[in-house]
């Protein structure tokens, strides 16, 4: 990735909770001259402060197959079964209005777009303390152990694709996180900055360790609460 000139397809992902739909609804109500967002299709039902075309566009399986077969997306994924998308139309209205590209979208997506699209910057957004991210994940969430600790072995795959991505967002302030999207976009990801790479080596440690942790203690007390 190089620096930048000209407009990008910039990916923002995160483990569940880490604040990339947070982050998106910021980046692009401060800096709508600089970034559009990507309105994505999906096949999951309205959550009920969502709008049809804002949000997203809410298909039914069939439309959204119909969509698949006349070509009609950059890529498509599977989530939680539920089926979602990022349309070309909207990438390239984007793009031709001579602004960034912003997409929210889950691990597996991201990394189609880095195969087939050439100047794609993908951002991984985490705070830089688990214990914070974890709370902020499970907010008043009242789950198993078991429902959690899923949650947690699809963490660990999207830890390590994420340690993979151009640059880290930390997530701790909104609006620092913000501007380290904006400076993101203009300058590219961290290839070849050493000490960054470092510090981002060591933040994916302190995930895994955490997430292990955790894991461990759940397995405790589902075991005890078996036995
Ligand atoms: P994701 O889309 O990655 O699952 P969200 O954007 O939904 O994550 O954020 C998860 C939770 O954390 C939400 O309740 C959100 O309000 C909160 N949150 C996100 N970023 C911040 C931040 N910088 N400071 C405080 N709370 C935050
Ligand atoms: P939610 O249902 O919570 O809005 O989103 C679930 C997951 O789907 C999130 O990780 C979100 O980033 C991802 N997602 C949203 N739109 C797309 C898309 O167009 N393509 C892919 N691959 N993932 C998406």
């Amino acid at each position: 990735m190089t620096g930048g000139e000209g407009p990008r397809i910039v990916v923002l992902s995160a483990p569940s909770g880490g604040g990339k739909t947070t982050i998106a609804k910021a980046v692009r109500e401060k800096h709508p001259e600089k970034f559009g967002f990507s309105v994505s299709a999906t096949t999951r039902r309205p959550r009920p402060a969502e709008r049809d075309g804002v949000d997203y566009y809410f298909w039914d399986r069939k439309r959204f197959q119909d969509e698949i077969k006349a070509g009609r997306f950059l890529e498509y994924a599977e989530y939680a079964g539920q089926l979602y998308g990022t349309l070309r139309s909207e990438v390239d209205r984007i793009r031709n209005s001579g602004r960034h590209v912003l997409l929210d979208i889950e691990v597996e997506g991201a990394e189609q777009i880095k195969r087939l699209e050439e100047d794609v910057l993908r951002l991984f957004i985490l705070p830089t303390d688990p214990t914070v991210w974890f709370d902020r994940w499970q907010g008043r969430r009242t789950e198993s152990p078991v429902e959690v600790r899923k949650r947690l072995e699809r963490t660990v795959e999207e830890l390590a694709k994420g340690a993979h991505f151009n640059r880290i967002i930390t997530n701790d302030e909104l609006d620092e996180a913000v501007a380290e999207v904006v400076r993101a976009a203009d300058e590219g990801g961290w290839e070849g900055n050493q000490r960054k790479i470092m510090d981002s080596v060591v933040l994916f440690d302190r995930y895994k360790r955490f997430v292990n942790e955790r894991m461990q203690q759940l397995n405790k007390a589902i075991h005890s609460s078996k036995g």
